[in-house]
């Protein structure tokens, strides 16, 4: 990284965050080819939702802490960023400063009550 640039302050979730709170707080998403989109717009129905990227693909995902999204987004697991969703660099920093820890962190739940 250039010296000049300030990195991303780290910030911590739990590593059993809900998915779904997750992808409301990052807006990214792993699809199964692993390429990074930007979400544009996430549909809830119970604990299911329907997620629509930046380039038009839809998704549709349960609210699991295990299923295969949640997993590849813990792990930063993707090969590449998907052009058409032009997803910003200070995003992709802001996921790549992000930390999955089991005892601290924001469970990001609170932050849906305001
Ligand atoms: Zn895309």
């Amino acid at each position: 990284m250039a010296s000049d640039t300030k990195p991303a302050a780290k910030r911590f979730y739990r590593k059993r965050v809900e998915l779904f709170h997750l992808i409301a707080k990052i807006k990214l998403w792993p699809s199964r080819s692993g390429v990074l989109h930007g979400i544009r717009t996430i549909e809830r129905f119970g604990q299911t939702a329907r997620i629509t990227t930046h380039c038009n693909r839809t998704f549709t995902a349960n609210n699991s802490r295990n299923s295969r999204a949640a997993r590849w987004l813990r792990n930063k697991m993707f090969v590449g960023v998907c052009r058409d969703c032009g997803v910003p660099d200070w995003k992709l920093e802001k996921y790549n400063a992000t930390r999955f820890t089991r005892h601290h962190g924001s469970r990001l739940d609170s932050e849906e009550r305001h």
